[in-house]
This record gives C-alpha cells, structure tokens and sequence, in this order.
C-alpha cells in the first residue's frame, strides 16, 4: 500500500520541510473538509481524559470528579482515562459538541496535523489517515509529494486498529 511506503519512507529519513508541507496541508484539508459533517473522530476514537479534562468537565457540569468519572469514563488496560462507550455521549445527533469550550485537550488537538515536529508522530499521522478525512487528504497529498517511484509489495497491509486519541 502506498501509504506505508510513504510512511517507511519518512520515518527513515524525514524531510526537512515536513512540518511546513504538513501544515500547508492541514489548512488545505480544513478548507475542503467540515468536521460537522463528519465528526468521525468522536464516533469512533473517543479521546484520552488527562486530570485536568477530568476537572474542568466535571465543573462545567457541575458534578464531581469522581461522580464524573464514574458515569462516563474508565481506565484502559494502559491505565489511561477513556470513555466507557463510543459515540462519545457528548457528541450530539448534530455532531456538535455539547462540552465544545472544555473539551479535552486531546480533543482540541487532534488529528495534531498543525503541530511542530511531524516527524515524531509520524505513526500517529499514518493512523489517524485511517479515521479523518482530513489526514486521509494531507497523506495522499504527501504520497504525490514525497514517495519515489517503486513497485508495491502487496503483503504490506496499513494497521488501522481502534485507538485513542493524545
Ligand atoms: S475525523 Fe477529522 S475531519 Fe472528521 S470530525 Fe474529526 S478532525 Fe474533523
Ligand atoms: S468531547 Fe466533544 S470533541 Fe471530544 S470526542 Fe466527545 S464530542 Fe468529540
């Protein structure tokens, strides 16, 4: 698969311009894709709760911590907070977020295209191209940019498990 190509290619060598092509890119990708249209990541990859997310939900819904995370939240096999169910209960049918201004942090940053130094979440990029529309257009882009001309080998297969978003 093309894909894992790119991203065997990069992790190797990053290019020098990669953080300026990527967030090129990611302003290209917003302009075309609309998150309430979508809303993908909410559906499927539910983000991870750090304390202070943990808190500052809880207060705005007037609730306490731990009742907060009783209801909603638990802890995965790495110890992380994750939400119990997906959808996210805070995702409305009209995929707004009912928590928009206290949203998790995770959920403030993802998919993290408009970050400095791409090439050390190079393997979170190749995921997430997997769950948004929007990397799934900054990766193509990048295939047409940066992937030498080779034969595809068709045992490579892109892992495209269920995570959760940092
Ligand atoms: S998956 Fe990507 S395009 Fe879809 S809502 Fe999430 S960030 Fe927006
Ligand atoms: S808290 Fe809001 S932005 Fe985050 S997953 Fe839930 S609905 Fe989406």
């Amino acid at each position: 698969m093309a894909a894992s190509k790119l991203f065997k290619q990069l992790k190797a060598k990053p290019p020098r311009d990669l953080d300026a092509v990527v967030h090129g890119l990611h302003e290209e990708a917003f302009r075309k894709v609309d998150c309430l249209e979508c809303a993908n990541c909410c559906k499927t990859t539910g983000p991870l709760w750090t304390d202070r997310d943990r808190e500052r939900v809880a207060k705005h819904l007037g609730m306490k911590t731990a009742a907060f995370e009783a209801q909603y939240l638990r802890v995965d096999e790495d110890k992380d907070w994750v939400l119990q169910q997906l959808p996210c209960p805070f995702l409305g049918t009209d995929n707004y977020c009912s928590i928009y201004d206290v949203r998790p942090k995770a959920c403030r940053e993802y998919p993290h295209t408009d970050r400095v130094k791409q090439h050390q979440i190079l393997h979170l990029t190749e995921k997430n191209a997997a769950i948004c529309p929007a990397v799934d257009h900054i990766v193509q882009r990048m295939e047409a940019l940066y992937l030498k001309a080779q034969p595809s080998s068709a045992s490579e297969q892109q892992s495209r498990g269920r995570h959760k978003r940092r």
